[in-house]
């Protein structure tokens, strides 16, 4: 298959002469398969040329597609200017992320709004389709493709294309789910993990590389990845080739080739490059291509429940729970708050809402035993969406608990909303019985779960500052609310003892045998 980039930069356009070689324009990717099959992969600024050449070069009428990785700025900016869709004749397919309430149509039409610009999207002569997408696999034509949620402020998906026997990773935007793990010094398990198998064994891997080792403690929960994690996870995850990409509008070209000199020096085997504007790429693999594992169909009509309903579980940290409560109350979640656990968990019990979201700050609260606990019920058996609240990630704790994602602090009720809304959507597409085909062809072998603080430590004093300034982050932790819950906890044993986990399960036999 053929690839050109036609926008590398990220966040912003950022053109003049100091980004003349690496370009300006923001996201968007061209791939055509052997048999001709067009995928625009978003399409931020740099779809205008795009678009320009598409007009003069093909064949008429033009019939493409575009995948959308999220509704940000830099990845749609390019859609009001492009020229295919106001060809009458035309016919495009537009794939992206399905909203919990707001179709993915809806959306892109609110950029073209009176106030932002002349021409709606209904005035376009082109045929538009509009595909809402959950997780899962999908196809265009002879292009067999996956889709899976990324880790961004906003619900963002990442795209796996297998065409003409090699494989395409697309991951933008997207941060390491661990913090400590974007300096090296953390295990690939969870959703790490499962990022990593996503782009596992891929020909070529398009990722953000936005930040470097050393800038990304100033940018931590900003959605971007330091581009040392990205060469260090594609290592692991037996990539061959990367193409680093979503380039930081602050970074000239030379500052460019300093990043791309230093990430080489201990890439191996792994081949990478930064993209640039205009650069095209073969990707030939012959062979058979893995599948993944089995998925869900990512067009199926998912519909998280009408009224979704979230307990919010021991969560004292004032600033956490403003976040939370933002989120929770702008996607109309019906929300119950508890910091007695006794009652919070008679709750879940009872009511079985679509999300518990529980703090873990031992002593205080263990939110690990929580979980723990929470698994052990009879009531669990679909798997209760368990978020836990903490200063710090403890994955393998969390994996062992069946804990289904982390909110680290300090988050802002942007990334706690895109938190939400991916697993209001998982929860309901875990619901759809016998919609996963079966599968037969080969599989990827499992990834084996290494520690990376061996395998990935490329600088400790990198780790270090992020370190300090978690130290130092201010301790508005010891609220009123949060030493009552202490004093709670001490009232009822001391957490982490057989002791107590013995104390959750008879709170929790209790509420279940409420009628
Ligand atoms: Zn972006
Ligand atoms: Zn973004």
């Amino acid at each position: 298959m053929r690839i050109q980039f036609w926008g590398t930069r990220g966040s912003i356009a950022k053109p003049g002469p100091s980004t003349a070689r690496y370009g300006g324009n923001t996201s968007c990717i061209e791939l055509r398969s052997a048999r001709g099959t067009l995928v625009v992969i978003d399409c931020g600024t740099g779809g205008h040329s795009l678009a320009q050449k598409l007009i003069t070069d093909d064949a008429k009428p033009l019939r493409g597609n575009i995948l959308i990785s999220h509704t940000h700025w830099d990845h749609i900016q390019g859609i009001p200017f492009f020229l295919p869709f106001f060809v009458c004749g035309n016919e495009w397919d537009i794939y992206g992320p399905k909203g919990v309430r707001e179709s993915l149509r809806e959306v892109l039409a609110g950029q073209m709004q009176y106030n932002y610009f002349p021409v709606t999207l209904d005035q376009c002569g082109a045929k538009i389709r509009y595909h809402d997408l959950v997780e899962g696999a999908f196809a265009i034509d002879d292009i067999k493709l996956s889709a899976r949620y990324l880790n961004h402020p906003a619900l963002t998906l990442g795209y796996r294309l297998q065409v003409d026997g090699a494989t395409v990773v697309y991951a933008c935007d997207h941060e390491p789910h661990a913090r400590m793990l974007a300096l090296g010094d953390a295990t690939v398990a969870g959703q790490d993990l499962r990022h990593a198998e996503f782009i596992e064994g891929a020909d070529l891997l398009i990722h953000d590389a936005q930040y470097t080792a050393e800038e990304y403690p100033e940018k931590v929960g900003w959605g971007h990845s330091p581009a040392e994690y990205v060469v260090k996870l594609a290592q692991y995850a037996r990539v061959k080739r990367v193409a680093l990409t979503h380039h930081d509008p602050l970074r000239d070209d030379d500052a460019m080739e300093r990043l791309i000199a230093g990430v080489r020096q201990h890439s191996s085997p792994v081949d990478v490059f930064a993209a640039f504007e205009g650069q095209v790429v073969e990707v030939a693999c012959p062979g058979r291509v893995a599948s993944r594992c089995e998925e869900l169909q990512a067009e199926t009509p998912v519909e998280p429940a009408r009224a979704p309903r979230a307990v919010l579980l021991g969560v004292a940290d004032t600033r956490a729970s403003g976040a939370v409560s933002v989120a929770l109350r702008a996607e109309s979640i019906c929300t119950q708050a508890f910091l007695n656990i006794d009652d919070g968990l008679t709750a879940i019990a009872k009511d079985r809402p679509s999300l518990a979201i529980v703090d873990h700050d031992p002593p205080r609260t263990d939110g690990i035993a929580l979980c723990h606990a929470i698994r052990r019920q009879a009531w669990d058996e679909h798997g209760l969406a368990v978020v836990l609240v903490a200063e710090q990630q403890n994955e393998d704790a969390g994996v062992s608990a069946g804990v289904s994602d982390w909110l680290i602090k300090p988050f802002t009720a942007a990334h706690a909303r895109t938190t939400i809304r991916k697993w209001l959507l998982r929860t309901a597409s875990k619901s759809i019985k016998g919609a996963i085909p079966a599968d037969q062809e080969q599989r990827l072998p499992p990834l084996r779960v290494r520690h990376t603080a061996k395998s990935i430590g490329f600088d400790r004093s990198l780790q270090r500052v992020l370190q300090k300034r978690a130290d130092q982050r201010d301790p508005a932790i010891s609220s009123d609310k949060s030493a009552l819950l202490w004093m709670y906890g001490r009232e009822i044993a001391s957490f982490d003892t057989p002791t107590f986990s013995k104390k959750l399960g008879e709170i929790i036999a209790r509420a279940t045998s409420t009628p």
